[in-house]
């Protein structure tokens, strides 16, 4: 070996041992820095997709026919009303008002369901503002949060489509467009600027090929963890209208794959999605054999951010006991080393009980 080759090598190991100590470094800062050993699920209860069924207008057959079937599956649907069309259909309120006190979501279509590429910025805000408040009237039990565009304008990319974009965006947390994009799902990073909350893709329900793939869609959307939602407009009447018989049909398709997909209103993932990429889990003080943690995200108006976050929460093998946060006690499973539970994200601090010599 050469002097000179000598000279290298032992700069290397001199280089390799400089790596492994700020590895370590590194490492036992994370340690102490992060304490926390958890991932927040992708979705809720560690389901690998999300599918939300929203409904366009406000037709008698959504509420005669749609509602008691997913009621018959316990699924929530979202109903995205047009306080006009909803009068000129003769639906009455209370109906709607039953649906949304089950935990259906009852969501914004505008007022009079315009169309926004034919009117002003102006208009289109009073719109968003009118309809919210007559809702607030005519729907008390539910705070409409999310809105669905009118004929779908908003969803493209043209310099108005961002404007209705940005119109309507203080009035809710998220709003679906009409099928603007090549595929029928979302991915799960759908969302890379705030701006894309307000243009959630969906598939119209429209056709004999949209009808008939219904099982297809999901099974993609759970392919790459995504977001599914098609668009019903009528169910047996009205107009674009899906038979209930096939609407049942997807029903069922549903309720094969519920163990892999999570079935909730619009704003419910939008909620979730928002909060999780956001949310910090940090434990405050750990005393006896009781955790003191914080559940924080950076959102404001907190009134509209109230769903839960699934935690998994390694304890490295030590047994919990409870778990609760604002003194209600929280359910949790045990898969191993990891402890899940649902929590919500905001002020109130989750305490997690251990067995008796269970930490570590
Ligand atoms: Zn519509």
């Amino acid at each position: 070996m050469q002097p000179g080759n000598t000279k290298i090598i032992t700069a290397m190991k001199y280089f390799s041992f400089t790596i492994l100590c700020l590895c370590l470094s590194v490492s036992l800062f994370a340690q102490k820095k992060g304490e926390l050993d958890y991932t927040i699920a992708p979705w809720f209860n560690n389901k690998k997709a999300a599918v939300s069924l929203t409904f366009d207008d406000g037709i008698p057959g959504q509420y005669a026919v749609a509602v008691p079937l997913l009621d018959k599956y316990g699924f929530k649907g979202t109903f995205f009303m047009s306080v006009s069309i909803v009068n000129s259909q003769h639906i009455s309120w209370a109906t709607v008002n039953k649906a949304a006190l089950d935990g259906h979501e009852i969501a914004n279509h505008a007022l009079t369901h315009p169309h926004f590429i034919k009117i002003g910025l102006d208009t289109i805000a009073w719109e968003s503002a009118e309809s919210t408040k007559q809702m607030d009237v005519l729907v008390p039990s539910q705070k409409m949060i999310t809105h669905a565009y009118p004929f779908g304008e908003g969803g493209g990319n043209t310099e108005k489509d961002r404007a209705i974009r940005k119109t309507v965006a203080p009035y809710f947390i998220g709003a679906r467009a009409t099928q603007n994009k090549p595929y029928p799902y979302n991915t799960y990073d759908f969302a890379k600027t705030n701006d894309d909350y307000y243009n959630v893709n969906s598939q119209m329900i429209a056709d004999s090929a949209s009808m008939a793939n219904f099982g297809k869609y999901i099974d993609e959307t759970i392919a790459v963890g995504g977001w599914f939602c098609p668009t019903y407009h009528g169910i047996e009447d009205g107009w674009i209208i899906t038979p209930g018989k096939i609407f049942a049909q997807h029903l069922i398709e549903l309720e094969k794959r519920k163990d892999s997909v999570w079935i909730a209103p619009f704003k419910n993932v939008i909620q979730y999605h928002k909060e999780r990429n956001s949310a910090n889990l940090k434990l405050i003080s750990r005393e006896n054999r009781t955790w003191k943690l914080s559940l924080t995200d950076t959102l404001s108006n907190r009134q509209n951010w109230d769903q839960p976050l699934t935690i998994n929460l390694n304890t490295n093998g030590a047994v919990i006991k409870g778990i609760s946060q604002k003194r209600k006690k929280l359910p949790f499973k045990q898969n191993g080393q990891f402890f899940t539970f649902n929590a919500l994200p905001g002020k109130d601090n989750i305490e997690v009980q251990f067995a008796p010599n269970a930490i570590r």
